[in-house]
């Protein structure tokens, strides 16, 4: 079988690493290689990066970079013992390296695929191949500014505080280098890093912003086209992104296994496995929604069910959250209006 992937982001090169060895695989990228990987804060789990670096027989050590202690959410200090910033470029480079069709700077359409027996869109929040969820979709794309700098002035763990309807983050990578980003549905996510800088001392390193689609798999069917060739969706083009958050490299890599799995089974069950497995993220989807109208009953289902960032929120950091005025504000600004 000819398999040709579009997108080498996180999934597109975990699934053209695994499938490499089974199948004739090819991978386009628009994107220049030196380039892959840098639209991402790089915060992941090492249980995970532990878990996908064994089965592509890689060494987590390498991609390792920052390792959390204290999380400041919100202003609540929050203790986190898995969450960490991770090498994502080298990450996809090592991957892709065991791969021999490997593209870089091909932007690829649906006409370029004829010949492949099958076709997975890996494209991420731009869902080139898989047809557009219209009526939907322009009300849900979070855009996001990020600079990465060099700078001592910054917290030395992770940050996220509010931001309009949306937050701001300050994520360290290795030494004092740390990605300052905004995603906002109501400010600008610009003036929100570069306000969040002013008195600072940085150096600019790179600038490295990029959108994130925060539509919930139900509402981003289909997943799979049947025909010549066969497309199917695998990541964020399928709506597996936390929307609370905008956490996406765990569920993209989740759903890249289910894909896998149904591959190699029956590739019709995958749709509903999707479905079941991403159920959270319509919860998720269908709390914002109805935390604009029922705010603290809403904000303690959200506190209970949801850990935001993977991140455990103890009972006492929840009812600071909820009867601090502050607090409870800042978090209704955040997520009641990301959907107006
Ligand atoms: C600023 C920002 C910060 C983020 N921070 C985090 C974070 O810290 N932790 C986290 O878990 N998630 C984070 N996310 C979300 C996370 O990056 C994504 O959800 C995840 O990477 C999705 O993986 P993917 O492989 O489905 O898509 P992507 O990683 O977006 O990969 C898609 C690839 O497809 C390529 N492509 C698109 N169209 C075409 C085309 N027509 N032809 C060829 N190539 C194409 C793109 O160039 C890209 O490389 C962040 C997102 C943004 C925007």
């Amino acid at each position: 079988m000819k398999i040709g992937i579009v997108g080498a982001g996180v999934v597109g090169a975990y699934l053209a690493c695994r499938l490499s060895s089974r199948y004739n695989v090819e991978i386009f990228d628009k994107k220049q290689k030196d380039d892959l990987g840098h639209d991402c804060a790089w915060l992941f789990h090492y249980s995970d990066l532990r878990n996908y670096c064994e089965k592509c027989k890689l060494d987590p050590v390498n991609y390792l970079e920052h390792v959390g202690r204290l999380f400041d959410f919100f202003g609540v200090p929050v203790t986190i013992n898995d969450q960490i910033t991770f090498n994502k470029h080298q990450f996809l480079l090592d991957l892709l390296m065991r791969v021999n069709g490997v593209h870089f700077e091909s932007k690829i359409s649906k006409n370029d695929l004829d010949d492949y027996d099958l076709v997975i869109d890996a494209t991420g929040s731009s869902r080139n191949i898989l047809p557009s969820v219209h009526k939907l979709e322009p009300n849900c794309f979070i855009h996001c500014y990020q600079l990465e700098v060099e700078s001592h002035d910054l917290p030395n763990d992770f940050y996220v505080h509010p931001a309009g309807l949306g937050f701001l983050w300050a994520f360290p990578r290795r030494g004092n280098i740390t990605r300052v980003g905004c995603g906002s549905f109501t400010t600008n996510p610009k003036k929100e890093v570069e306000g969040y800088l002013t008195n600072k001392n940085y150096k600019l390193l790179r600038i490295c912003s990029g959108t994130i689609r925060v539509v919930p798999p139900s509402k981003s069917k289909p997943f799979l086209l049947v025909g010549q060739p066969n497309i199917v969706g695998v990541g964020e083009c399928i709506g597996v992104v936390s929307p609370l958050t905008g956490e996406g490299i765990r569920s993209a890599l989740r759903c890249a296994d289910l894909f896998i799995d149904a591959l190699e089974s029956n590739l019709n069950v995958y749709g509903r496995g999707v479905l079941e497995k991403f159920n959270h993220v319509d919860q998720e989807f269908a709390l914002l929604e109805a935390l604009r109208h029922h705010q603290i009953q809403t904000l303690w289902r959200l506190l209970k069910i949801s850990s935001p960032f993977g991140l455990k929120i103890s009972k006492g950091a929840a009812l600071k959250m909820l009867f601090d005025k502050n607090h409870l504000k800042n978090m209704q600004k955040t997520f009641s209006g990301m959907y107006l």
